[in-house]
Order: C-alpha cells, then structure tokens, then sequence
C-alpha cells in the first residue's frame, strides 16, 4: 500500500538476505516493514513464531542510525542480542541482570554509533537521562515489543509500560512501532490510543493455525472425559488445563493412577517443584502437564501434541494463545474444550466481584460473551476465532463444526418451557433446577417449593436432561437469558427472552445430539 522508494526497496531485501540470510519475507512481516520504512506509526498484531523480530530489525538496519528496542524480560533481550550478533549485527543490551562495566561498555558502543539496536527495560527508557543522552543519537526507531503489557485490561499488564506513552514526544524523530502477539480489538485500541494518540497504521496476521484442530464438549463428567481423552492418545505429550489448583491436582492424581506420565504445574507448588515438572515435561516424551494458567509461557516445546481445557478460558485471546502452544511442529494437533455454563457463571462472578472500574468489566464482560459464542456457535469454530482477532477466512474443516455440521432446529416451544419455567420460579434458580423441571424431575428442593405444580413441570420429558441443558445454553449464548453472578447463579430473562416468550421471536438451536464416547477421536483420524 505504500510505495517505497526503489532505493529503499532495494535496501530492504538485500538487508533480508545478507543481514538476516532469509530469501522471502514471512506472511505479514513486507506489510509492516514498509509501513516503517514509509515513515508511519505502526502497530504489528502478530502470533508467536511468525516473525515479529524481523518487523523492527529489518528497518533498523535499512534506515541506519540507532534502533531502540523496548522489551519487558532481560531473558529476551539477551537471546536478540546473542542471535543478532550471529547474524554480523551490532547490538547491545543495557539491563539490571548485567554488571555495571558491561553496561558501560555496551552504552560507549552505542554511543560512538557502532551499535544499529539497543535493548532497554522500559523504564530504563522513560529516564530523563537516558531520554538526553538519545537525543544526542541519530535515533531512526522507537519498536516496542510486548506492547500489549500497555493495556490495563490486557492479563500482562506492566506499570513501567504507562510510562511509554511519553516516548513519541521524548524521541520526536524516530518512527514508532508496538509490536504484540495478542491483542484483541480493544487492547489494540488501549495500545494506539496509549503509544499513539488514537493514530497508527495496523497489521493484524497470520493467526491461522491450521494443523490445530479445534473442538469443544458439553461439560459432563470431565474428570473422567480427560481420562478418556488422554488415555487414547499414549505417548503423546499434552496440556490439560485447568481453571483451579485444586482441579490440577485432582486431575493429575486421576490420570498417574491410570497409568499417565502426568505432572501437575501451579502457583501453589514452590518454585524447585514448579522447575522440576517444566524441565521433565521440555525434556522427557510422552508426559502430560496438567496446570493452571501459570503454565507456559515461553515454553517452547515443538511437539505438543493437545491442549484440553477442562475449564472454560478467561477469554478468546487467552484461549487463542494457550492452544497455540500445541503442534509447534507444524504437524497436526489437537485442541479440546469443555465448556459448561457454571464456567460461564465463574467467569462472570470473577469479573463482576473485581475491583475495576466499570468501562473494564464492560470490556471484560463482552470478552465472555465471545468466547460463550465460540463455544455455541453452529459455523466453523476457526472462522468464529479468527473473525474475533480481525481475520477473515473460509469455513476450515478441521474443526469440530466443519467436521460432523449439527443439525439447526427450530427450539422455539422448547425454549418457551425453558423460559416459562425460569420466569414462573422467579428467575431465581439455576440452569440445572429449570431443566429438572422441564424433564419433571421431582426432588425434595422442586416438591418443597411446589414447583410440581407449576404448569410447564414435567412438559419435557422426550428429551433427556442434556439436550435441555444444551438448549438453555444456547439460550445464554443468544442473550435470551442471563445468568447471574449470585450464590445461586438464578438465571433470569432478557428483553429478548421476553418477546420468545410471548411468541413474538423464534429461536434455532444447534440440535442437541446424544452424547457418543469418542466421536471426536473417529473424526480426527
Ligand atoms: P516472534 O517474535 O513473532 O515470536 P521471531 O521474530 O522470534 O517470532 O521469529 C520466529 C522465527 O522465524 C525465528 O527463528 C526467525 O529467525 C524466523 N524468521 C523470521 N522471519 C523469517 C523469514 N522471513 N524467513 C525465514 N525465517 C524467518
Ligand atoms: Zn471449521
């Protein structure tokens, strides 16, 4: 889109092959490169692992002078330097983890002009010294890598990041880019209204993974479907998360005493503990970690076979980037999750009890309501995911969805019992009191109640339980009803609701199918 001067055009592949000794530009990576090298502001939305290094090098190198890299982890500053020093680059690190005269040295090396990129901490940056001293350089580039840790609602917010915000007006002459792996749309629009002032260029790609395949379950009985799951598949290294410590160490109880080499990973276990599992699981084959979010990342284990989640995610962007840690190795793989509307009710509470102000929790709450459209979608899951990182793409059929379509119904009058019954209790109940009601189910909480008596008890009996509460979900999954975050979890009807209620809206569902033990693993083979 930008017309390059043939100069700069020449430049920038001869830096690609003699610099970095790459023939072609990855996908997405000549996009940004000469957004930069045309003088923009730049925001580069890439996934782990398709090159987001080569978006501020390149241009480093094209346009001379000094680069400055901002980068939150000294670990990673380290291994750039180290690899663009194999490459022939002069770069420097200046970080706490290094002595005094190292520092020293590296900053005489950026000063005399030698050095072309220089890695900092943030904070290192924003210090009015450091601001002086670069002034004095022919700085060409500010990039900024990690930059979703600007975003207050992103889950890697860093403080020292805030201080950012400064840079465009410290360093006036050089261009800018912010670079980062996961960014949705809103942490896309903290992070160019931060770093920006609301005005950058943005590339979003390439976050197809196509050798991942993607499914989700009903959440019944999970303890024993990971079993089973994990089970089939020996001697292939996975993941298993899960939402609590509790559940990690269940889980991994479960599956040793099947037989399974299973570890379990959480923030509960004291750090040797934590290192020995990471270090078994990197180093040996055919071992499961089971573990809360704490796990992964930088683990950088090429043949990861699965992620299951037998918890809900916190969103679309944690559950994109967990998964993604499978199939490194370009060989298929596969994602499962099951998914239950108690997570969903989980999720709401941990939002809506947190001590945030209210446009975030509205944030964070239209976050659920994607991934709970993911999870109850009736198109191509990939698509549905990709669609929410900004990328459009066909239907991929390798997918749960693609793969065995479920039958759309007309669940009007089903939906109208469901409904009836939540409004007639006083929308105070929960998904799994409604449903025994529907199939009349009559325990000592409905008899106590009188709820027997109610008009729609016992109008449902042709499906079983399951189908109803697939029914509900979906129900939640088109805002028809809502699920409330009090002990109860009562789940109460919307606008929408109403109007199916009075006959004034139709509803279509994915048909509830029965459930059959390993269907997935038929298709997938
Ligand atoms: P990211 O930061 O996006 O996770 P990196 O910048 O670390 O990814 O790049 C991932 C790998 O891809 C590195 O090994 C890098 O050398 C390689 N790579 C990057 N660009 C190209 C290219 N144009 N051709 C071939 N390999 C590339
Ligand atoms: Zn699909």
């Amino acid at each position: 889109t930008f017309r390059l001067s043939s100069e700069l055009e020449a430049e920038k592949y001869r830096v690609l092959k003699t610099a970095f000794g790459f023939d072609a530009f990855r996908p997405g990576q000549e996009p940004v490169i000469d957004a930069v090298l045309a003088g923009n502001d730049v925001l580069a939305v890439m996934p782990t692992g398709a090159g987001k290094s080569l978006c501020y090098q390149a241009p480093a190198l094209v346009l001379g002078g000094l680069a400055v890299v901002v980068s939150p982890l000294i670990a990673l500053m380290d291994d750039q330097v180290a690899g663009l020093r194999l490459d022939g680059v002069q770069a420097e690190a200046i970080h706490s983890g290094k002595s005094r005269e190292d520092n020293v040295a590296s900053w005489r090396r950026v000063a005399s002009g030698e050095a072309r990129l220089l890695y900092l901490a943030p904070e290192r940056l924003m210090t009015a010294r450091m601001l002086a001293a670069l002034g004095r350089l022919p700085v060409s580039l500010v990039a900024i890598d990690e930059a979703h840790c600007i975003s207050q609602w992103g889950h890697s917010f860093r403080a020292e990041y805030l201080a950012l915000g400064e840079a465009r007006a410290a360093l006036p002459k050089a261009r800018m880019i912010a670079l980062t792996a996961t960014a949705d749309q809103s942490t896309r629009d903290d992070i160019v209204a931060k770093l920006f002032d609301g005005r950058a260029e943005t590339f979003v790609a390439g976050f197809d993974r196509p050798n991942i395949s993607i499914a989700v379950q009903d959440k019944r009985d999970t303890g024993e479907a990971i079993e089973r799951f994990v089970a089939a598949r020996p001697d292939q290294s996975g993941v298993v998360y899960r939402i609590s410590r509790k559940k990690v160490d269940d889980t991994a109880a479960r599956l040793q005493s099947a037989g399974v080499k299973a570890l379990a990973y959480h923030a509960g276990m004291d750090a040797a503990a934590r290192a020995a599992a990471q270090e078994a699981f990197l180093a040996e084959r055919g071992v499961v970690m089971v573990a809360t979010v704490a796990f992964g990342m930088g683990i950088d284990k090429a043949d990861v076979r699965y992620v299951v989640h037998g918890d809900a995610p916190g969103s679309l962007e944690a559950y994109y980037q967990e998964i993604g840690r499978a199939g490194r190795d370009g060989e298929p793989a596969e994602a499962l999750l099951f998914y239950g509307l108690e997570d969903i009710r989980t999720r709401r509470r941990f939002i809506d009890e947190q001590d945030a102000a209210p446009e975030r929790k509205r944030v964070e709450s239209r976050r659920l309501d994607a991934l709970v459209g993911f999870c109850e979608t009736t198109a191509c899951r990939r698509q549905a995911l990709l669609a929410y990182f900004g990328e459009v793409s066909p239907p991929c059929g390798n997918c749960d969805v693609c793969l065995d379509p479920p039958e759309v119904i007309d669940a009007t009058e089903e939906a109208r019992l469901l409904l009836t019954l939540a409004s007639a209790t006083g929308e105070r109940f929960g998904a799994a009191h409604i449903v025994a009601l529907a199939v009349g189910h009559e325990s000592e909480t409905v008899t106590a109640r009188g709820h027997d008596r109610l008009d729609g008890f016992g109008k449902g009996p042709d499906r079983p339980a399951a189908e109803w509460r697939a029914i509900l979900r979906q129900l939640v999954a088109c805002h028809a009803l809502e699920v409330e975050t009090g002990a109860f979890g009562g789940i109460s009807l919307t606008e929408k609701g109403r109007l199916i209620l009075v006959g004034e809206e139709r509803v279509s569902v994915a048909k509830p199918r029965p459930k059959k033990r390993e269907r997935r693993r038929a298709m997938v083979a």
